[in-house]
């Protein structure tokens, strides 16, 4: 098949790859430089794609199961093809070194495939000889996918493949951050998808409530900040649409002393800075018992001092923050850490000499045991910024990791089965690891506690997000 070019970006309607008289772009976070051109969606477009839907819908939701899977799959197999085009983009787009970008769009070829494979068949709750009570799980009808900018392609494609699959139509809304990729993935579907199930708009701050007010969308798949979250859950309630939000995080990562350093610390190094710290689930707090405290703090700022910051083509292993806003957002912390007594052990701005750019660059910040109600340790920085913490009990530790407002993930780490299990039963987030933290399956449900989330993405649970329950009792004898 052809292959993919990367310099024209367009919405795609009913099928077509459209252009808007205005248009917007995105900024490369590395050199600041303005990348192409995209379009601006305007409410007329909404509405266009809203009617392509509602028709595609119908075709769609009514083909064999197995005929989307098998599309789905296809269209898997041509977002492998594409690979190096699509991880340059992200480079470009988002900033993340091009070896981690690479790894967003295997990641994405893999949340395609094995959500496609997922079955699920109806429920059989009563089947006796009288009666027959069976529930089945229909599509919803049209969904809007509204995506961050952090993994602009994994998280389109974590929302595509159940949608999909399960008979709805998609209208997928990249960031304005990072919307090339995604107008790419929906162009690249129109080879594997009739007009109208997979479309995508690009356009500016307003275009997210015109989705969520929309009277003809169904239902919303939202990925971003908790803020937002709240204001798209409102907005959906005008309508009563069908809502999954996954919102931010501040996971904590519990230390226990009979760790082996040698092989945790640079795990953990690798769970913090990940994507320059713009991750949901990567740790945010790190707590470490207070008898290996010193030694773990010094093998993690010695790892840490090593890893190089710069554009995402050099040999980085962080790139910059995505955006001025984000950018703005991190130096608050830091500004924030200056203003208090906290000690930073490794990091801190950049002085205009050794700054590897124009672009929004920090290098990894550490911060040595600050205090439970400090910034650094109660807020999300989405950045490189990391506090570590002592802990002494277990009670104390799991209290504190738990005083959160957040409840996506958490990790504790030690060699003792009893402690591991005893201590991840109690902590309050949708995801726990034992001796790992960040590690996805797209066959596991995904979600978060309290204000980390509503509902559950991937998996059965992320298939059944996207449908409607139908219970049919069936009177074998009638009367
Ligand atoms: P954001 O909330 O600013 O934006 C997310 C998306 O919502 C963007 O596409 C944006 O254009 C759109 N949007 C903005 N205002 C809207 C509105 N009023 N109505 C509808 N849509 C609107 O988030 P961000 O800064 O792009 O992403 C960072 C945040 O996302 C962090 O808090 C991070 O933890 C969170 N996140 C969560 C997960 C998860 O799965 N739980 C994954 C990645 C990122």
């Amino acid at each position: 098949m052809t292959a993919l070019e990367f310099t024209q970006f367009y919405n795609v309607i009913d099928g077509r790859l459209e252009t808007t008289v205005e248009t917007t772009h995105g900024i490369n976070p590395s050199t600041l430089e303005p990348n192409p051109k995209v379009p601006l969606a305007s409410e007329v477009d909404v509405n266009r794609a809203v009617a392509a839907a509602r028709m595609a819908f119908d075709l769609w939701s009514e083909k064999p199961l197995d005929e989307r899977r098998q599309a789905l799959i296809a269209f898997a197999d041509s977002l492998a093809e594409n690979k190096g085009a699509f991880a340059r983009m992200l480079t470009i787009e988002q900033g993340k070194p091009l070896n981690q970008a690479e790894v967003e769009v295997d990641a994405s070829v893999k949340w395609l495939k094995q959500q496609a494979t997922l079955s699920f068949p109806e429920d059989v709750i009563v089947d006796t000889e009288e009666q027959r009570v069976t529930t089945s799980y229909t599509p919803i009808g049209i969904a809007a996918a509204i995506v961050p900018w952090n993994f602009p392609l994994m998280l389109a494609c974590g929302k595509l493949a159940p949608a999909l699959l399960t008979g709805n139509a998609l209208i997928l809304k990249p960031s304005p951050f990072t919307p090339y990729c995604g107008l790419k993935l929906a162009e690249l579907g129109q080879r594997h998808f009739p007009p109208g199930v997979l479309q995508a708009l690009s356009g500016d701050d307003s275009l997210g409530p015109i989705l969520t007010e929309h009277p003809d969308i169904d239902k919303i798949s939202f990925t971003g900040s908790t803020a937002t979250g709240k204001r798209v859950m409102e907005s959906c309630s005008r309508t009563l649409k069908r809502l999954t939000l996954e919102l931010g995080g501040n996971d904590p990562a519990i230390v226990c002393e009979d760790v082996n350093l040698m092989t945790v610390v640079p795990q953990i190094v690798q769970y913090v800075w990940a994507n320059s710290g713009q991750l949901c689930v990567a740790i945010k707090r790190i707590y470490v018992h207070s008898s290996i405290y010193p030694q773990f703090l010094d093998a993690f700022v010695k790892m840490t001092k090593s890893l190089v910051v710069g554009d995402g083509f050099g040999a980085s292993h962080l790139g910059p923050v995505q955006n001025k806003a984000q950018y703005t957002r991190v130096q608050s912390f830091l500004d924030n850490i200056g203003k208090t007594d906290c000690t930073v052990v490794a990091g801190g701005d950049f002085t205009n000499e050794n700054r590897p750019g124009p672009g929004y660059f920090f290098t990894p910040t550490v911060v040595d045991n600050p205090p439970d109600d400090s910034m650094v340790v109660t807020e999300e920085p989405f950045g490189p910024v990391i506090p570590i913490l002592q802990w002494t009990s277990e009670d104390e530790v799991i209290r504190r990791a738990n005083n959160s407002d957040y409840g996506l993930g958490a990790s504790v780490w030690t060699k003792d089965t009893e402690r591991a299990s005893r201590i991840s039963k109690k902590l309050k987030a949708g995801t726990v690891w034992i001796n790992s933290h960040m590690l996805l399956n797209p066959l596991a449900p995904f979600g978060g506690h309290k204000k980390s989330g509503l509902g559950a993405e991937w998996g059965v649970e992320g298939l059944k997000s996207y449908c409607n329950t139908q219970t049919f009792f069936w009177t074998k004898k009638p009367n």
